[in-house]
C-alpha cells in the first residue's frame, strides 16, 4: 500500500525521504507542495525526475484523489468527486462568489440522518472523515484556484490573492456526528490557511449535544440550522432527527450559541412542493401559514433565513415550487420582521445539491 505523505508529520516525512538516500531538504520541498494541495508528484518541478517517478511508485500526496471534476456553465462553481484511500467517495464544491472563494466540505462519507429531500443519505453512513481528509478537500480547491503558481506569500485567506477565503461544512454528512474531527479541522484551517472564524460556517440538522459542544468550544464561527419546517409534526416527516431533538430544543441550543458568540444564526429552509394525483405541484412546507409559524419561532432573535429552492433529486418524491410562491413566502417573513434571502442556485447544471454526484457515480459503476 502506498504511503500518504500528507498524513506524515515532519519527522516521519524526513525519514521517508532519507530512507531513499535523498537529502533532508527534499522533505521540506515536498511539504511545501503538499501544503499547496499538489494532487500528484508530477507537478513538483523542483524535484529531479527520477525522484518524482520513485515517489509516484511508492506514495500518494493527499489522502484523496479527484475522480471527477465538473465545471458549471458560468465557470463559478467547480464540483469534485473525490475518492478516499479505502475507496469511499465524497463530494466537495468550490464556489467563486463576489464575497470570496468558498469551499463546501463533506464531514462524513454518506450520512445516517435520513432527511427525506437529500441524496447524501440514500446510501447510508459509511464512516466519519478524518481531520486530514477534510483539510485535503480545502487544499484540492486551493490547488484548483492557484495551481502550481508559486506563491511568495503564505495562504492568507484572501480571495484577491487567489486563496480560499470561506469554508462551509455543509457537504455530505452531519458534522456534529463527527464533532471532534470537525473542530480539529477548523482549528487547522484557521491556523494554517488563515481563514477567519467569521468566514467559517458549520451546518447541522439539529444535533443538540453537538451544538452545546460548539458553544463550549467558543469560536465565533457561523452556525446554520437546517430547519426546513416550522412545526414538529411536519419536520418529523421530512427529518427523522426531529423525533430525537424537537424544534424548540434545537433552536434554544442554537440561540444560546449565537448569543454567546454574538453571531447571527443562519436558518436553512428548503422550499418543497409535492405533486398531487393530477401531477400539479402543491406547496409542502412553504404556505403562508408555515411562514407565520416560522415568524413565531424566530421573532426577537438575531437570525437570517436562507430560502433554498429545491434542487431536484430523481430518487426523491418532491417537486420545485414556483418562483411566485417562493417570493410570497419570503415577503411574509420580511413583513414579520425576519431577515430573509433567497439563496442563488449554484451549479444546478452540475448536480451541486449535496450527494447527487456521488450517488450518480455509484449507480454508473454498478
Ligand atoms: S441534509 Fe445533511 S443531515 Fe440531512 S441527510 Fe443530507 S447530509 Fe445528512
Amino acid at each position: 500500500m502506498k504511503t500518504i505523505l500528507f498524513n506524515l508529520n515532519d519527522i516521519e516525512l524526513e525519514k521517508f525521504v532519507t530512507d531513499f538516500g535523498w537529502p533532508r531538504f527534499r522533505a521540506k520541498q515536498i511539504r511545501e507542495w503538499l501544503n499547496r494541495g499538489a494532487p500528484d508528484f508530477s507537478v513538483m518541478k523542483n524535484l529531479p525526475v527520477d525522484m518524482r517517478d520513485k515517489l509516484s511508485e511508492t506514495a500518494e500526496t493527499l489522502p484523496l484523489k479527484i475522480v471527477k471534476k465538473l465545471e458549471s456553465s458560468d465557470n463559478q462553481t467547480t464540483k469534485f468527486l473525490l475518492e478516499l484511500v479505502d475507496g469511499e467517495q465524497i463530494e466537495c464544491v468550490l464556489m467563486r462568489t463576489t464575497y470570496g472563494n468558498s469551499v463546501c466540505v463533506s464531514s462524513q462519507a454518506g450520512c445516517a440522518m435520513g432527511c427525506k429531500f437529500c441524496a447524501s443519505t440514500l446510501l447510508g453512513l459509511k464512516r466519519n472523515l478524518t481531520v486530514n481528509e477534510m483539510f485535503s478537500q480545502v487544499l484540492t480547491a486551493a490547488w484548483e484556484l492557484r495551481g502550481d503558481r508559486l506563491s511568495d506569500t503564505k495562504p492568507n485567506g484572501d480571495a484577491n490573492n487567489g486563496d480560499v477565503s470561506h469554508i462551509v461544512v455543509m457537504g455530505t454528512g452531519e458534522p456534529l456526528q463527527n464533532t471532534e474531527n470537525v473542530i480539529g479541522f477548523l482549528e487547522r484551517a484557521n491556523h494554517d490557511l488563515n481563514i477567519s472564524w467569521r468566514r467559517i460556517t458549520v451546518s447541522t440538522c439539529g444535533i443538540v449535544p453537538g451544538i452545546i459542544e460548539l458553544t463550549k468550544w467558543g469560536r465565533p464561527i457561523n452556525l446554520a440550522i437546517s430547519l426546513h419546517a416550522p412545526i414538529d409534526e411536519l419536520r418529523s416527516k421530512i427529518m427523522p432527527i426531529n423525533n430525537r431533538y424537537k424544534l424548540n430544543e434545537v433552536l434554544n441550543a442554537a440561540f444560546e450559541f449565537s448569543d454567546a458568540q454574538n453571531r447571527q444564526l443562519m436558518i436553512e429552509y428548503i422550499l418543497l412542493g409535492k405533486r398531487d394525483e393530477n401531477g400539479d405541484v402543491m406547496i409542502y412546507n412553504a404556505t403562508p401559514e408555515h411562514a407565520q409559524q416560522l415568524i413565531d419561532l424566530l421573532r426577537g432573535h438575531n437570525v437570517m433565513v436562507n430560502l433554498i429552492p429545491w434542487n431536484s433529486v430523481d430518487e426523491r418524491d418532491f417537486a420545485s415550487i414556483s418562483g411566485n410562491a417562493v417570493h410570497k413566502f419570503q415577503d411574509i417573513l420580511i413583513k414579520g420582521g425576519i431577515h430573509t434571502r433567497i439563496r442563488r442556485e449554484r451549479g444546478a447544471d452540475i448536480g451541486s445539491a449535496c450527494g447527487q454526484l456521488r450517488l450518480k457515480n455509484k449507480k454508473d459503476v454498478k
